[in-house]
């Protein structure tokens, strides 16, 4: 019996993921860019861009670049990034995501009111990840970034404290968190709930997917941390779930007598991955 293939459509490339792309596509037609850090956590995706001439740097590096263009991806970046860039006439092509942005904005905003009351703005996310640095830049690098419950002992709840979250961060997480800071700081506390609901929305959405099939491929790289949370939903829901990194990674066994099979991916996930892994379950299952 022929088996029936489903791609998640909610998986693939987010919209802030697609911008960055297109601008890369469009800038690197006029030759040379650079890019600080990969572009996507998909080391197909970033290969595919390499060959069209993109050259991916650290920080490092950017800092010696002169005259020549640079493309700061959907993470967004820190002020100082901008000021490096304009003392060496470095032409910026900025991807940084209109969401990550305006969340830059809304801490700097923050910061600005509550810095001289000794107030502290916290960031919820993960410590050194770009985004997180980007947003930590707003607040002349004073937040207190928050991972877990031990961090939070980090924060003096005698004076205003306000909290935001790193976009892609798992919602459920953020709400127990901010719930303890909440209860230790009480009304000194304020809480912006700032997770990407393109993120955020995707686990209930990818809980009924994973359940109605009998197999479930997740697509993604070891890279995204968005791919790596969101194959543990799969598995929690369906325990024939398998993290694969391209159609390569296929075995025969996997399918044995599934009559589904469910392929879905990380946000940084291109759809032409996954729908070539669907042309391989075909052809290893005829
Ligand atoms: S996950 Fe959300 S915030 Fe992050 S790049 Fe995509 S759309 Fe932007």
């Amino acid at each position: 019996m022929m088996i029936t293939i489903e791609i998640d459509e909610n998986s693939g490339f987010c919209f802030g993921v697609v911008n960055a792309i297109n601008k890369a596509e469009k800038e690197l037609e006029k030759g040379k860019l650079y890019c600080i850090g990969d572009i996507v956590h998909n080391t197909l995706e970033v290969e595919r861009l390499q060959k069209k001439g993109l050259i991916t740097i650290g920080h490092e590096k950017f800092g010696e670049l002169r005259n020549c263009r640079v493309l700061f991806r959907a993470h967004g970046e820190p002020p100082s990034s901008y000021c490096t860039a304009k003392q060496r006439g470095i032409d910026v092509i900025d991807a940084s995501c209109p969401v990550v942005l305006g969340l830059q904005k809304k801490i700097r905003e923050a910061y600005e009111e509550i810095k001289n009351s000794g107030g502290q703005v916290v960031i919820y996310g993960k410590k050194g990840h770009s985004e997180v640095v980007g947003l930590v830049g707003q607040t002349n690098g004073e937040a207190i970034v928050v991972d877990n419950e031990e961090d939070i002992e980090r924060i003096d709840f005698t004076k205003p404290v306000i909290v935001f979250s790193q976009t892609t961060k798992n919602l459920e997480h953020f709400q127990s968190i901010s719930e303890k800071i909440r209860r230790r700081g009480g009304e000194n506390v304020k809480v912006y709930d700032t997770i990407c609901r393109k993120v955020a929305n995707r686990i209930p959405q990818l809980r009924d997917f994973a359940a109605r099939h009998d197999v479930i491929l997740f697509v993604s790289d070891e890279k995204s941390s968005n791919g790596r949370q969101l194959y543990v939903i799969c598995k929690e829901v369906n325990e024939r779930s398998y993290f694969i990194h391209g159609r390569e990674d296929l075995k025969k066994e996997m399918f044995d007598k599934a009559k589904s099979v469910g392929i879905s991916g990380a946000t940084s996930t291109p759809h032409r991955i996954m729908k070539d892994v669907a042309q391989e379950i075909l052809n290893i299952t005829k």
